[in-house]
C-alpha cells in the first residue's frame, strides 16, 4: 500500500503528471531548487539548535550563523539551479542566514515550553480500518503543559499566506491529529507557523468539525489519485520548478533549448519549425488585412466607374454593393435576447445550425448518456488532426 504525506498529495495536485514521475514511476532528480536547498539548510539549522538545548548546549546567534553558513558550503553542488535570474545564490544565502538570525532574537533563550518532537516522523490514521494513512514530518513540537500543545513549522517562502489561507492548511492540521495518538493528555493543538523571511509568526487553531472534515476530504483525494488512470500534466508557474521538465512533453523541447547558445538555439530543428509556422501565420493574416483593402478599393471603382463586372488577367470580378445585415455577437446580452425572441416566436429551429464544436466537446468528453451517444456513432468519422496554440515565450537573447 502506497505511503501518503501531504506533499505527496501537494504533488498530485499541482501537477498529476509531474505526480506520477516521482511516486509511481520512482524518477530520482539531482537538481535542487535554491528556495529547496535554502530552507533544507534553513531546517537543518534550527534542527540544531533543538538538539543541543535538549543536551543543555546553547549555540550563540553567531556559532548558529555560522552552522548554517558551514552547511551551505558542505551541500552545495553544482546541480543547485535558480529561476529568478534576478537573484544570486549570494541574496538566498544572506536571505537565509537574517532569517536564522531574527528568529534567534526573537526567541532566544528558547524556554517558551518543553520540546517535545524535532524534525519527528509521525504516522496518521485517517480512519481506525488503517486503510488511510499518511506519514508526516514535524518541525517541531512544544508541550506548554496542562494538555496544550503546539505544532511549529519553519517556511523560508517569501510570500506571506493571509490567515484564511493559513485556516484553510492541510499540512499542520494533519500533524495535529497525530499529537493526541502520541500524548494521551493533549487537549488543546495551536499550529504555528514561522515565516523566517519575514520575521513573523503565525498561528491557526482548527476546531473537531473542521479536522473531520479534512480527513473526509484527504480520504477523497487519495480515492481520486488511486482511481487516476491518465495522469495529466498540468502547466503552471511551477513548472519552472520541476525536476521532470526533461522528460515531461509540455516542456522537454523547452528546457533542452534553453540552455542552448543563441546560434544553437536558432539552428534547432523544433526552433526553426515554431518560426516559419509564426511567420506563415503572420503572412496569413497580413494577406487578410491586405484582402479586406483591396476589396474597399475594388468596390470604390466599381462604383465610380459604374460597372458591376471588371475584368482582370484571369478572372472576371463581379463587384457589388449591398446591405448586410449584423447581429449580437455570440455569448453578448442581446444575442441571449435575440435567441429567445426567435423562440418566442417559433421559428428558432429555421435559424439554429447543428454546431459541430459543441458536438465535437460533447463526444469527445462523454458528456451525454451513453446511450445517446451511441446514436450518434454513426455519423462520426474520425481523423487525425493536429491543433496549434501560440503563447508568449521568454525572450532569448540573439548573438553579439
Ligand atoms: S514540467 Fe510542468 S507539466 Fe510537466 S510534469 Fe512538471 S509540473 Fe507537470
Amino acid at each position: 500500500m502506497a505511503i501518503y504525506s501531504h506533499s505527496r498529495l501537494e504533488a498530485f495536485r499541482n501537477c498529476p503528471l509531474g505526480y506520477k514521475y516521482q511516486y509511481i514511476d520512482g524518477i530520482k532528480s539531482d537538481r535542487d531548487g535554491i528556495e529547496a536547498f535554502m530552507g533544507s539548510r534553513a531546517h537543518e539549522t534550527l534542527e540544531k539548535l533543538y538538539r543541543d538545548l535538549k543536551l543543555s548546549k546553547m549555540n550563540s546567534e553567531d556559532e548558529l550563523a555560522d552552522h548554517y553558513n558551514r552547511i551551505w558550503e558542505q551541500n552545495w553542488h553544482d546541480n543547485v539551479f535558480i529561476v529568478r535570474k534576478d537573484y544570486t545564490a549570494e541574496n538566498y544565502r544572506e536571505t537565509g542566514e537574517r532569517g536564522i538570525r531574527d528568529y534567534y532574537r526573537r526567541y532566544a533563550p528558547f524556554d517558551q515550553g518543553k520540546t517535545a518532537w524535532i524534525e519527528q516522523r509521525v504516522m496518521i490514521d485517517l480512519e481506525s480500518s488503517g486503510k488511510y494513512s499518511l506519514q508526516g514530518f514535524v518541525d517541531r513540537l512544544v508541550d506548554l503543559g496542562n494538555g496544550t500543545y503546539e505544532v511549529h513549522d519553519y517556511k523560508t517562502s517569501n510570500a506571506l499566506p493571509s490567515q484564511e489561507q493559513l485556516d484553510r492548511d492541510r499540512q499542520l492540521a494533519l500533524y495535529q491529529l497525530a499529537v493526541p495518538e502520541y500524548f494521551s493528555d493533549a487537549e488543546r493543538v495551536e499550529l504555528v507557523w514561522h515565516y523566517l523571511v519575514f520575521d513573523k509568526e503565525l498561528r491557526s487553531l482548527r476546531t473537531e468539525e473542521q479536522l473531520a472534515g479534512l480527513k473526509r476530504d484527504v480520504i477523497a483525494l487519495i480515492i481520486v489519485i488511486e482511481n487516476t488512470k491518465e495522469f495529466e500534466a498540468k502547466e503552471s508557474a511551477l513548472c519552472e520548478w520541476c525536476d521532470y521538465q526533461d522528460i515531461c512533453p509540455k516542456r522537454k523541447h523547452l528546457f533542452a533549448v534553453e540552455a542552448l547558445p543563441p546560434r544553437e538555439f536558432k539552428q534547432d530543428d523544433g526552433v526553426k519549425l515554431a518560426d516559419r509556422y509564426v511567420a506563415l501565420k503572420e503572412e496569413e493574416k497580413r494577406v487578410a488585412e491586405e484582402i479586406e483593402e483591396a476589396k474597399q478599393e475594388l468596390g470604390e471603382y466599381a462604383e465610380q466607374m459604374g460597372v458591376e463586372n471588371v475584368r482582370g488577367s484571369d478572372a472576371v470580378l463581379t463587384v457589388k454593393k449591398a446591405e448586410k445585415l449584423c447581429f449580437p455577437p455570440s455569448k453578448s446580452p442581446d444575442r441571449a435576447l435575440l435567441e429567445r425572441v426567435c423562440r418566442d416566436l417559433g421559428r428558432f429551429e429555421e435559424v439554429s445550425i447543428l454546431s459541430t464544436p459543441r458536438l465535437s466537446k460533447i463526444v469527445a468528453g462523454c458528456l451525454w448518456e451513453e446511450e445517446e451517444l451511441k446514436e450518434l456513432e454513426p455519423y462520426i468519422t474520425r481523423e487525425e488532426a493536429i491543433y496549434i496554440r501560440k503563447k508568449k515565450a521568454s525572450k532569448i537573447e540573439e548573438p553579439d
